[in-house]
């Protein structure tokens, strides 16, 4: 009956296998800080169901005793002399208690809803707050395989379910048992007999639900699919609105979004139908027992019911009995959906805390010192790793001494990016270490290196936000003035000033587009403002104008002077000046040297310069094979 997990192809599987008793968990590591809010809502619940099972019964006693004056008119838990002699008096009685419990009932509910929601509201939100936070601090390999959406899907989807369940489900339940408990034991107490004929349709009503519940459910799991291909369409789409144009497929497009639309309409539809049949079924079975119970009682009220029925029934217990079955109903016709909602709370449960508990790939000693950069030398020493089984980067040995400049060149894939990454501590190497300042980077906290290297990449991401708090993310403590003067030496204060508001332009998603260059630049900056020991470009300055590129170089020459710096870069005119130039190939160094010894040693730098420099027209002959092998290999891969 686990919907979640018979239908969709869950990415959590694994996670969720690892958790135990998600449930006891939620309500022990997460309920625990808001017992009070939980015990006002389920007592709350017990006496707002009283005060409401109240008014029949007092309506039955008023009938027998003030209208029909058959019997005495007395109350439990009230003492006789309170009570009226007289009718009047009595029925004036009567509607006060009925008033009092519609106000108490009204109070209760209040507060009911109150401690229910309140306990759901915060359990839900020290959920969501610890799953980001964990989420946060998992490895990149982790994000590499999952899509965001995924795990968009966990933080809202899953965590909005665990408050559904606390709140709605919490609430349903105590109301279910509080109405049946009650009520089956009233309706015996009053009259066994008929009380045994009045709940006749519930295991029907049972059985019934349990159908529905079976059939309903794998209908509601082609109906989830169906909306998920069918948004991944449009969201497809959307974002590939200008290849739609420019190919002239609209008609095409509209067709498949059209096919997409109906699959999920006719989905939707069976499960409409199925849900529209239920309850006006449900509705028949109460109601022949409700003709039952009429016609069981009527006789037992006029004297005439059959032998083993021949009980005596007032007129007032009669309308008690038929109010009440009413009441059962709906009740027990709502337990399917709590079945349903603690199965889902129970899946999304086993997502939220399988997540939590994923291993983090990248250990850290509770001791480990932070790592302390004196000079900024920096130890690649026979270094080994993959993301995978396959190894990316291989036997990558070199040494840089604090302030030098390195530049990685070679085609793409090489793992230029890859070696950098782990200068990062994004991964761990798998054979080999990674040193900085003979430190190796698995025996510091990993907070100290991210905050002694400053990272400036080719994918620029801007935060929605201010030109000034995406300059100074980070460095969140920064002045006006620092922040100008780092815009200023990555050549972005000028094209910042002609934004509509300045520094305070509002940009990334939602906000001003800026070109790729002007992200750039601004990354640069928020470089330049965190002021690291070591600075890594990767392809830092790729998606500028020569002219902005020679502007943007100027300064990045003074940014790299005094540090170690490690840049990636296609243009080798933008690298020649560095200290050493490694050349990766397939994982390996394959050259390395200076500008001028590798132009010596005419090798596969010496061709690549010589074409980007317009000396020859292409590669020669035996680059250019070497070359179509490896994409052949990659593409084999793939
Ligand atoms: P370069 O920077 O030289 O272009 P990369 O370091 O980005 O090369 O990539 C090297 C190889 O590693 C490529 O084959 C790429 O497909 C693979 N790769 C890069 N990132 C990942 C990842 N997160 N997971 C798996 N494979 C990856």
């Amino acid at each position: 009956m686990d919907i979640d997990a018979a239908s969709d192809e869950d990415v959590f599987e694994d996670a969720r296998d690892r958790v135990e008793r998600p449930m006891w968990r939620l309500f022990t590591e997460y309920g625990r800080g808001q017992r009070g809010a939980f015990l006002v809502g389920l007592v709350s619940s017990v006496f707002a169901r009283m005060l409401d099972l109240l008014p029949p019964l007092l309506l039955a006693l008023a009938i027998d005793a003030v209208i029909q004056g058959e019997s005495g008119y007395s109350l439990l838990f009230v003492p006789q002399g309170l009570i009226p002699d007289e009718t009047t008096g009595q029925l004036w009685l009567t509607a006060g208690l009925i008033a009092a419990s519609f106000a108490g009932g009204a109070i209760f509910h209040y507060s009911r809803n109150w401690g229910w929601n309140k306990f759901a509201q915060h359990v839900q939100h020290a959920v969501r707050t610890d799953t980001y936070e964990t989420m946060q601090r998992l490895n990149m390999d982790f994000f590499a395989d999952k899509q965001t959406g995924e795990m968009m899907s966990v933080l809202s989807n899953d965590v909005n379910r665990l408050e559904k369940f606390l709140n709605d489900g919490l609430n349903s339940s105590s109301r279910l048992v509080i109405m049946v408990v009650g009520i089956a034991t009233y309706l015996f107490y009053m009259n066994w007999q008929l009380a045994l004929v009045a709940l006749l349709p519930v295991p029907i009503i049972a059985v019934f639900t349990k159908r529905f519940i079976e059939t309903i459910q794998p209908k509601y799991a082609d109906v989830r699919s169906s909306v998920g291909r069918l948004n991944s369409r449009l969201e497809n789409n959307l974002s590939g609105i200008q290849i739609i144009k420019t190919a002239n497929t609209e008609t095409y497009e509209s067709d498949r979004v059209e096919d997409s639309s109906q699959e999920y309409l006719d989905a939707n539809w069976d499960a409409i139908e199925t849900r529209i049949t239920f309850f006006p079924g449900l509705r028949l079975v109460s109601g022949l027992g409700f003709v039952v119970t009429f016609v069981v009682g009527g006789l037992m009220v006029i004297g005439e019911a059959p032998a083993a029925l021949s009980v005596a029934l007032s007129p007032g217990e009669f309308v008690a009995f038929i109010i009440y079955t009413q009441r059962f109903v709906w009740p027990m016709a709502q337990f399917g959906q709590i079945i349903n909602m603690y199965q889902r709370a129970y899946a999304s449960a086993e997502r939220v805390f399988g997540l939590m508990e994923t291993p983090g790939r990248l250990a850290e000693a509770d001791d480990a010192p932070p790592l302390s950069v004196t000079e900024g030398a920096v130890e690649y020493d026979d270094v080994t790793f993959g993301y995978d089984d396959d190894p990316v980067v291989e036997d990558v040995d070199f040494e840089v001494e604090g302030g030098d400049t390195v530049a990685l060149v070679g085609p793409t894939g090489a793992g230029k990016s890859t070696v950098l990454k782990l200068l990062l501590r994004m991964y761990d190497v798998d054979e080999g270490a990674v040193r900085i300042d003979g430190q190796d980077l698995r025996d510091v906290q990993i907070p100290s290196i991210r905050q002694a290297i400053g990272y400036v990449s080719q994918e620029t991401f801007l935060f929605y936000g201010t030109v000034r708090e995406n300059i100074a993310y980070g460095t969140f403590d920064a002045t006006d003035e620092e922040i100008r003067a780092a815009a200023e030496a990555a050549e972005a204060h000028q094209f910042v000033e002609n934004l509509p508001d300045g520094y305070d332009t509002m940009v990334g998603e939602r906000g001003v587009k800026l070109s790729g260059g002007q992200r750039q630049r601004i990354a640069i900056a928020r470089a330049m403002l965190k002021d690291p020991e070591i600075l890594v470009l990767d392809e830092a300055t790729s998606d500028v104008d020569t002219e902005t590129e020679m502007l943007i170089q100027r300064s990045l020459d003074e940014l790299t002077s005094e540090r170690t710096t490690f840049a990636i870069a296609h243009r080798l005119s933008t690298v020649k000046d560095a200290d050493t130039i490694l050349v990766l190939e397939d994982g390996r160094v394959v050259e390395r040297g200076t500008h001028a010894e590798l132009l010596a040693s005419e090798g596969l730098y010496a061709n690549l310069w010589a074409v980007q420099a317009g000396e020859i027209d292409e590669l020669p002959e035996e680059f250019v094979q070497r070359a179509i092998q490896r994409r052949a290999r990659t593409d084999a891969d793939d």
